[in-house]
């Protein structure tokens, strides 16, 4: 979503003239944008402000202004206090204020004052972002925004704000721009991606159906999606959509449902289980992949076996798992029974050897297919490009500069638990990839 974000304020700021660089001391306007999801993400925002004022610093000596602007969700929480602590920083702006950020940088220059955005405006930032481009052959689209769901740990409510759907209008039109300016494959994005209920489409499972018909698209995917809130039409939508990707992220954080309780988690473990193996009836080859908490307080040892188990039966081609970050606002922070740090350190090795073997046989699973793998950008040998199979799995391949941007069918030859490398069939058209 972030990445998304950073695209949106290029966007904005393109309106004033300004172009994207990679070069810090070039940059007239450098721009942090922020998680404050867990503790880790948020702690390194006073180290990169310092990092960047060093460049500041440096083009203040040469007699060049340097604007630093501080966005996202820590900005959302804590932008007060990032202007108190760092004086360095010229303008902090919260995720739903982006539109405004023109407006706050013109102001800056007319009367050199530091500004603080942080609230939650009547209009949305969509109607008056400027139209946008498509930042890669696979390119993001935020469909939804905000979480209304209130789990225990979370502070996507706080910072994010409530729920809100873009109409499908609106987001057919962006992907045909996003088609028009490169994109062959889209992922929709939402903190509950499923959970939209914008107008224009009866729910989810229908907008896929929808986005699915744009003209020039390749490949759409989504994430992520809310356990309880899968509906049939997105079931449905995995059998019947071939730009569909046969894969689905779902996060279940948990094994135990007295665990998930705490969490208000809206489901069982044994209904989730029932939600993957309809999904696997539908598109038997789906690959499955989750998000994981472990040391929730009051977690003990047999919770977090019932965590592994439902690894095992269900076995994940790949995941994405975290310590507990107690979070500042949120119940489960105010818990009294917190898990020892070493505690939690220890589960989430152990958790974390069990995902990493799952991983890697789904990687293993493909050597010697053929799959069709979007390759996106250029690696970091020579003659190396990168890209992606239907199941999301990283494929390394020799192939010159005029398969950038192709789907091209890939031998796959080698699997490591984390790349696969892959072989040009050398009948390949460069053009077409076929
Ligand atoms: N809406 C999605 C998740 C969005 S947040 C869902 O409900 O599934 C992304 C992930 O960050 C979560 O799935 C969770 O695993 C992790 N996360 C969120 N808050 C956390 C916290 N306080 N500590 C550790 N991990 C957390
Ligand atoms: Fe956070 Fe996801 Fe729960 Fe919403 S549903 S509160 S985003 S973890």
């Amino acid at each position: 979503m972030n990445i998304y974000d950073s695209a949106r304020i290029r966007d904005a700021l393109e309106t004033l003239g300004y172009e994207e660089t990679d070069e810090p001391t070039e940059a007239d306007i450098l721009l942090l944008n922020t998680c404050h999801i867990r503790e880790k993400a948020s702690e390194k925002l006073f180290s990169e402000i310092g990092r960047l004022n060093a460049f500041k610093q440096e083009r203040a000596r040469q007699k060049k202004e340097t604007l630093i602007i501080v966005c996202g969700c820590v900005v959302q929480a804590e932008g007060a206090e990032i202007l108190k602590r760092s004086h360095t920083v010229d303008i902090a702006v919260g995720p739903q204020n982006y539109h405004l950020l023109p407006e706050m940088v013109a102001r800056f220059h007319r009367k050199n004052g530091r500004v603080l955005k942080a609230d939650f405006p009547a209009e949305s930032k969509f109607d008056y972002l400027p139209k946008t481009k498509a930042t890669s052959a696979s390119s993001f689209l935020a469909i939804q925004e905000g979480c209304d769901n209130f789990c225990t740990y979370c502070v996507v409510p706080y910072t994010r704000g409530c729920e809100y759907s873009r109409s499908a209008a609106e987001i057919i039109d962006e992907a045909r721009q996003l088609v028009e300016t490169g994109a062959k494959e889209i992922m929709l994005l939402g903190q509950n991606v499923n959970c939209w209920h914008g107008s224009g489409a009866a729910d989810f499972g229908e907008l896929l159906y929808l986005v699915a018909q744009v003209d020039g698209l390749k490949r759409l995917r989504y994430t992520t999606s809310y356990p309880s809130k899968i509906t049939r039409s997105v079931i449905r939508a995995h059998a019947e959509i071939p730009q569909l990707m046969p894969y689905i992220h779902l996060p279940i954080q948990s094994g135990s449902n007295t665990v998930l309780k705490a969490m208000n988690r809206q489901y069982t473990a044994e209904q989730y289980i029932d939600i993957v193996e309809q999904f696997r009836k539908a598109r038997p080859d789906i690959a499955v992949s989750s998000d994981f908490i472990v040391g929730f307080p009051g977690e003990t040892e047999a919770d977090f076996e019932q965590t592994l188990d439902v690894v095992r039966q269900v076995e994940y081609a790949s995941s994405y798992s975290f310590k507990y970050s107690p979070r500042p606002g949120t119940p489960a922070a105010l818990m009294k029974n917190q898990v020892p740090e070493e505690v939690k350190t220890e589960r989430l090795i152990r958790l974390q050897a069990l995902l990493l073997e799952q991983q890697k046989k789904a990687y293993e699973k493909t050597v010697g297919k053929t799959l069709e793998v979007l390759l996106v950008e250029k690696g970091k040998k020579k003659g190396q490009l990168i890209g992606y199979t239907p199941y999301l799995q990283t494929v390394h391949v020799e192939a010159d500069d005029g398969y950038l941007n192709q789907i091209v069918p890939l031998k796959i030859k080698k699997a490591s638990a984390t790349s696969l490398s892959g072989e040009l069939n050398c009948d390949i058209n460069k053009k077409t990839g076929f």
